[in-house]
């Protein structure tokens, strides 16, 4: 047995089994959560701290009693899309941030903030101090639509127009503009179900939310009467989820507005769709050929706004005004070749132009490479990886979206990250993974960072920002009323 091996067995059996440390320890430890195991017992970091990063540190912490694991992340605040993506009124989502809490606050978790890996300090750095390093940082870029006039006023990604809404420091100038009275969202997946919803609900349901105030502000004045949700292929195919599709047609204050013509010979595949497609399928049938209810009647006979998917519709060019501002948008009508989810979009020959003043693109989001000594498969936009172990670079590994492309709940990229953890734990187990020689963990790369001007964020100060946001979202109504901007949030981790 190896010197180290020896020393955790024994340690398995002392004091450190399942401890947990107060919160006296944790201020007796610079606050960082974390309060040193050994000096070399093996050490893991972890790279971004949205629901890959944390459930990838869960597991590890919880599988093995021996391991340091160290959170990285840009932000000075934690759990990414849950606080950056999650719609605003879906507050039930956002509760796994108790869970990652947990996790942040455990006596072998650290959490350092503010720090971004690829530019701070770079991913071969934290390899020379961590035995493992797990990239979790997510799917930050855009995909395009590629078509001309995309660079016009008025077309928006929804990464940006979701980032501005939920308060991400770098979309805080976005300001939409929200005057017109239609507004086409490219893409039927259940973020342009966000999108549409938050459009178009009433300002008395988004103000009891978390949204931030200037853009409750905005879509308190907003003219957007009427959202179009456009999909290349057919209802059979719409990627958004039941719950998403139940919430639009309940949305108080709008009706549905859908084309009887698009769900020719829906009713009689419905039998062949597998229960969760069928079950969606009928909703979406129901909502677009059925007469409501009476009550249902009277509701839709007040509603001022109107959403509706458009079908078999392809983007082809954004048209614009003579101030370079969207006036419509160019579609091409598409027919289906083959069936079922791989079913393909093939253009008619037909198009058709509709008029509208904001265009917002909701065709996926895509991970970026942060550091040029990680492979990265450029065509799928992941780091290449076989069960979270990246492709030709022992001892990193990565998981989440970054793993699997931007695709899944966070029950999903729960599952990947946990796989991710097995995979690093096995290696450990067989030695694939080396951890004989110690390795100097956060202190070395704290060192770094101070040498390089960067304030490390951690997790006690992320709470003083938590414990500010909730207050002044007490003062007004809402859960939490969000700080903007990445000075706000450092000037209140330093109070
Ligand atoms: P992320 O959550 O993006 O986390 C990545 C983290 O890495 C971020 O904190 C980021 O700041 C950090 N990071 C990036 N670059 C660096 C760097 N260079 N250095 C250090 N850190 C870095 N799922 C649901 O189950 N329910 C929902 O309601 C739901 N709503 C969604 C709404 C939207 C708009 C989107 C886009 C997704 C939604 N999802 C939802 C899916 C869910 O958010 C994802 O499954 C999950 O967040 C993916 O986790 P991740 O950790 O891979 O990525």
């Amino acid at each position: 047995m190896s010197g180290y091996k020896l020393l955790f067995s024994q340690l398995k059996l002392s004091t450190f089994r399942g401890t947990r440390w107060t919160s006296r320890f944790h201020e007796g430890f610079g606050g960082c959560g974390k309060a040193f195991l050994s000096s070399n017992c093996p050490k893991v970091c972890i790279v971004g701290s949205g629901p890959a990063g944390f459930y990838t540190a869960q597991h590890i912490i919880k599988a093995r009693q021996d391991v340091e694991v160290d959170i990285y992340e840009r932000l000075p605040v934690p759990f990414g899309l849950v606080r950056f993506g999650v719609a605003p009124d879906h507050p039930e989502v956002k509760n796994v941030m108790n869970t990652f809490t947990q996790t942040a606050k455990h006596s072998r978790c650290g959490f350092y903030g503010n720090v971004n890996v690829g530019s701070d300090v770079s991913v071969s750095e934290l390899q020379q101090a961590y035995h493992a390093v797990v990239l979790s940082y997510g799917a930050e870029g855009n995909k395009s639509v590629g078509v001309p006039g995309e660079d016009l006023a008025g077309v928006l990604s929804a990464k940006d127009l979701v980032g501005w809404y939920n308060g991400l420091p770098n979309c805080r100038e976005l300001s939409p503009d929200l005057t017109c009275e239609t507004a086409v969202i490219l893409g039927q997946g259940n973020v342009a179900l966000d999108v549409a919803r938050i459009l178009l609900s009433p300002i008395d349901i988004l103000k009891k939310t978390d949204i931030t105030r200037p853009a409750l502000e905005a879509l308190a004045e907003s003219r957007v009467r009427r959202v179009l949700i456009v999909g290349r292929r057919g209802p059979m195919q719409v990627a958004c989820t039941i719950k998403e599709l139940r919430e639009m047609v309940n949305l108080p204050g709008s009706r549905p507005e859908m084309v009887a013509a698009d769900f020719e010979g829906v009713t009689e595949a419905l039998k062949d769709l597998p229960r969760a497609r069928k079950r969606l399928t009928e909703l979406m049938l129901k909502t677009a050929l059925e007469i409501p209810s009476e009550k249902v009647q009277e509701r839709r006979k007040n509603a001022s706004r109107i959403w509706g998917f458009r079908f078999f519709r392809s983007p082809v060019e954004v048209l614009g005004n003579p101030n370079h501002r969207v006036a419509g948008i160019r579609l091409a009508v598409n027919r289906l070749e083959g069936s079922g989810e791989g079913s393909q979009a093939v253009v008619t020959g037909e198009v058709e132009d509709v008029n509208c003043g904001l265009i917002i693109s909701s065709i996926g989001y895509k991970s970026l490479p942060i550091d040029p000594s990680v492979p990265f498969d450029s065509r799928k936009a992941i780091v290449p990886n076989s069960m979270g172990r990246v492709q030709q670079a022992a001892g990193l590994y990565c998981s989440g979206w970054l793993k699997t492309g931007p695709t899944g709940v966070i029950a999903t990229t729960m599952n990947n990250s946990f796989d991710t953890a097995k995979s690093l734990l096995e290696d450990m187990d067989s030695g694939t993974l080396d951890v004989s020689a110690p390795k100097t963990g956060s202190q070395s790369i704290r060192t770094l960072l101070d040498k390089r001007g960067v304030k490390l964020v951690t997790f006690s100060d992320w709470e003083k920002i938590d414990k500010l946001e909730t207050r002044r979202g007490e003062a007004c109504g809402k859960p939490r009323e969000k700080l903007l901007t990445v000075e706000e949030m450092l000037n209140v981790a330093r109070t």
